[in-house]
Formats: structure tokens, C-alpha cells, sequence
């Protein structure tokens, strides 16, 4: 009976969310993410967590009944899955509903970005077109310019497929080469930054890709480049960016994402060359409202004994989609 399984919430869980999850489950709200704060017995109940937050192996090991863990976003990199699996623990994360999303805000932050967008809206709301006449002509724009992916995945290709009618060329860089794609394949990250003036991070946060976008990488991508991250904040190495767009290495970043969110460096906030956003790339209500509805639906399906909607692929690969 789902009713009296409990289902632990640590941390903030987005409202929608919360309700399905209530309707369903028993659900054990945690805020301070501390399970410590448990008792025992309140502890041995926690069959399934639903989080959008870090889940450490740490926390499963203070929960000796947990089966399930249902990450809120397809990025799963704060979910110590490795630990999972190895102790039995399934994990799943929400592909795909976010995917238009994410792309339609990386188109947003792409023509913001090259075409100051926001710093034009600054210069408005302070009085300056009247007292000062235009806006100076942006040295940036994305007429002729070539676009490089960084993991054309799900979102990736998503991104590309909206970039096809701007007319810009599109290139990619996976650890694999897709075959059912007519960009041009780089097989290593610093090659893509050379052969393009802008570069769109759409990759996995985790340890293949720390720190990937170094100083090398932003000099290769050149003084007319352009650094778009949507992915991780970790996947940029933050010193080395701000030094680049300090010195003029690049002309300019838009970034959805950071290193040590939701703190973000004074230097990248004064840069007059960057366009900040605090993490919003699926933040609408209607998304957010689907990624929560496959959170509950994977927690359901698994305490229904049925397979599960998206487990991430190392569960799948250990075989844990549907309980036995
Ligand atoms: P996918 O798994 O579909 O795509 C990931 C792509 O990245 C694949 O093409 C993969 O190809 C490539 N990739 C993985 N690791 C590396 C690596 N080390 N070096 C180069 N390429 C790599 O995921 P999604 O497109 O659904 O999501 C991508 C990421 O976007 C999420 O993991 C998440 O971190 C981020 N995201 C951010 C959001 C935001 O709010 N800003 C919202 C949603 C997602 P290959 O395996 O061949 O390397």
C-alpha cells in the first residue's frame, strides 16, 4: 500500500511536487537535510527519496530501508550513485520533459548574451537613452557565427535543431561520435574550441567533465568566443573564465549555472561582458510541474512492482528497474 510507504523529501521540493507526492505516499519532510534529526525508528520507515538536491552516500547509509531514490532534474551528479547501486539502490532522474525547455532558455541566453540584451535593458530603465542617445552598437552578434556543443545529448540536440534556422554551423564534442547527426564531430574539447567562436556547454556535471573548460580551452575558443553554460557549473573552471574575460582571452559568457551555486564570484557579476542567471533553464511552472509528475510516477511504479519510467543508466545497467 503506497499510503503507508514514506517517502523522505530533504531539503526544498518544488510545491506541485509536494502535493502529488502527499496524495500518494507518506511523506517525511526533512528542510535540513540532516538525517540525524530522525530517530531511529523514523529512519528504519524511509523506503524512497524524492529530492532535487545532493543525496550522499552518507545519507543512504542512515537509512537502512531505502530502495529508491527519485532525483528531481536529469542531471544527477549530486546523487552518489555509484554508492547506490553497489547497496541495491535504484536511482532515476527526469529526461526528457525538461529537454525543450532548457533548449528554448539556451536560445534566450545565447542572444542575450551576443546581443547585450540585458545591459540595453540597464542602460533604458537608468535614464540613459534619453540623457545619452543609443545604446552603443554591440561588438557581438550571432550573424556568422559558428556554434560549438559540448554534449549533444537530449538537450544538446534539442539546442541544434533550434540553431538551424539562425544559419550559423554547428559542430559537437562527445566522448562518442553520434552517427545520426550531420554536424562536424571533434574528438577532443580544446578541438571544438578552436574550430568554433562559441561554444554551448550541454554536458553532465561530475567527474568527466570538471573543470573541462580550463584556461587552454577558452584561449583556443578565441577573442571573438563566446561561453555559454547550461550544463554544470563545475564543468568550468570559474578562476580561469573570469581571468579570460578580464584579459579579452574571450569576449563574453552567459551562464545559467555555477561552480558554487547559489554563491556566484563578485567578478563575474561586475564583468560588464556577462549574462548571469540563477539557475533557471527549466524553471517554468509547466515543467517543473512534468518533472515532478515522473517523480512520482517512477516512485510509483517501484513500490507497484512495475518497471521504471527513467531509471539513470547505471541502474539500469545493474538491473535495478523494477523491485523484486
Ligand atoms: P544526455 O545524457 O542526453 O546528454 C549528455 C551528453 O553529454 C551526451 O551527448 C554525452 O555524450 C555528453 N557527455 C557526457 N559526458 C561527457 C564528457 N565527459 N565529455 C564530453 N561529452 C560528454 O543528457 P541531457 O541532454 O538530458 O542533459 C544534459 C545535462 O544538462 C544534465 O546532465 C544536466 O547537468 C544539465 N541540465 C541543466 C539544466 C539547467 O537548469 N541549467 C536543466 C537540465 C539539464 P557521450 O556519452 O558520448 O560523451
Amino acid at each position: 500500500d503506497l499510503k503507508t510507504t514514506t517517502i523522505l523529501v530533504p531539503g526544498k521540493l518544488n510545491p506541485d511536487t509536494l502535493e502529488t507526492l502527499e496524495a500518494t505516499f507518506r511523506v517525511r519532510r526533512l528542510p535540513s537535510r540532516d538525517p540525524g534529526e530522525l530517530s531511529e525508528a523514523e529512519r528504519g520507515e524511509i523506503r524512497g527519496i524524492a529530492s532535487a538536491g545532493p543525496i550522499t552516500a552518507a545519507m543512504m547509509q542512515a537509512l537502512p530501508a531505502l530502495e529508491i531514490v527519485a532525483n528531481f532534474g536529469v542531471g544527477y551528479d549530486g546523487v552518489d550513485t555509484a554508492h547506490a547501486v553497489a547497496n541495491g539502490i535504484t536511482v532515476t532522474h527526469t529526461p526528457d520533459v525538461l529537454t525543450d525547455e532548457v533548449a528554448d532558455t539556451t536560445i534566450g541566453l545565447l542572444l542575450m548574451t551576443v546581443r547585450e540584451l540585458p545591459q540595453a535593458d540597464r542602460y533604458l530603465r537608468a535614464g540613459r537613452w534619453e540623457a545619452e542617445g543609443p545604446y552603443p552598437l554591440t561588438a557581438t552578434t550571432l550573424r556568422g557565427r559558428s556554434i560549438g556543443i559540448m554534449g549533444l545529448g537530449r538537450i544538446g540536440l534539442a539546442i541544434a535543431e533550434r540553431l538551424e534556422p539562425f544559419g550559423v554551423s554547428i559542430a559537437y564534442h562527445n566522448r562518442s561520435r553520434r552517427e545520426d547527426v550531420p554536424y562536424a564531430y571533434h574528438d577532443s574539447l580544446i578541438g571544438l574550441a578552436g574550430a568554433v567562436d562559441t561554444l554551448i556547454i550541454a554536458a553532465p556535471g561530475g567527474a568527466s567533465t570538471d573543470k573541462a573548460v580550463n584556461g587552454k580551452v577558452l584561449e583556443a575558443l578565441g577573442p571573438e568566443g563566446v561561453l555559454i553554460n547550461i550544463g554544470r557549473g563545475t564543468t568550468v573552471d570559474e578562476p580561469a573564465l573570469i581571468e579570460a574575460l578580464r584579459a579579452g582571452a574571450i569576449r563574453a559568457a552567459g551562464l545559467d549555472v555555477f561552480e558554487k551555486e547559489p554563491s556566484v564570484p563578485r567578478a563575474l557579476i561586475e564583468a560588464p561582458n556577462t549574462v548571469l542567471l540563477p539557475h533557471v533553464a527549466s524553471a517554468s511552472r509547466h515543467t517543473r510541474k512534468a518533472m515532478g509528475a515522473l517523480v512520482v510516477e517512477n516512485l510509483t511504479l517501484w513500490f507497484s512492482g512495475a518497471p521504471l519510467a527513467s531509471p539513470v543508466p547505471e541502474a539500469a545497467e545493474a538491473g535495478l528497474t523494477k523491485r523484486t
